[in-house]
């Protein structure tokens, strides 16, 4: 049985998502009859299993989900949502910064660029609940988790800090695991589809 993915293409780095969705497909003998397309129109939405909101500007994504009238169809999504960096940030409760209008669809807040000047970008080894050995993660000016709600577990942490969580069908990275040229964090969302 196939699924279909949707990647937001509103800001970001949507093409390595789209690239990266493809090979865990194809990994997780799912290729036949899935597709992985572009979402640009509010009315695609509903009609995917599956929604990337990827890495990028968190403030720009969140004005272009307004703009886009995109908002409500993603509050009413049904299927789940790969949230990666200022992904995650747009898919929190509270982010204490009034340029981002986040969705409250993960029971989390988070707060942007907090790992701080000196650990701006970095690369770590990441043990992640589900994978059975570390992944190779990358951090781009990422946001930290500072509040998981109840209904949220907690997939992996840098200095005690969450950077994965996953809640239901959606799964929230603070990194960005399209850019490791290793699918298991894409296949571990599939798997929960
Ligand atoms: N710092 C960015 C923001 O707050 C997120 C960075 C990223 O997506 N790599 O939106």
């Amino acid at each position: 049985m196939g699924v279909r993915i949707g990647v937001l293409d509103l800001q970001g780095d949507v093409s390595e998502h789209i690239g990266a969705f493809r090979q865990a497909l194809a990994e997780a003998g799912l290729l036949e009859g899935s597709d992985v397309i572009t979402v640009r129109r509010a009315e695609q939405i509903p009609a995917c299993d599956g929604l990337v909101i990827p890495g990028g500007e968190s403030t720009t994504i969140s004005k272009l989900i307004d703009k886009n009238r995109m908002r409500g169809p993603l509050e009413e999504f049904q299927g789940g949502i790969f949230a990666t960096c200022a992904g995650l940030i747009v898919m929190a409760k509270d982010v204490p910064d009034p340029r981002v209008r986040s969705l409250g669809l993960l029971d989390i807040d988070v707060e942007r660029n907090a790992f701080g000047r000196q650990k701006d970008s970095f690369e770590a080894d990441l043990p992640i609940k589900g994978l059975d050995s570390p992944f190779h993660a990358v951090f781009i000016r990422a946001p930290v988790i500072s509040r998981v709600g109840e209904g949220v577990e907690v997939l992996a942490t840098v200095d005690g800090a969450p950077v994965a969580v996953r809640q239901g069908k959606h799964l929230g990275l603070s990194f960005h695991p399209e850019l490791s040229g290793d699918t298991r964090v894409h296949r571990l969302f599939l798997s929960g589809l």
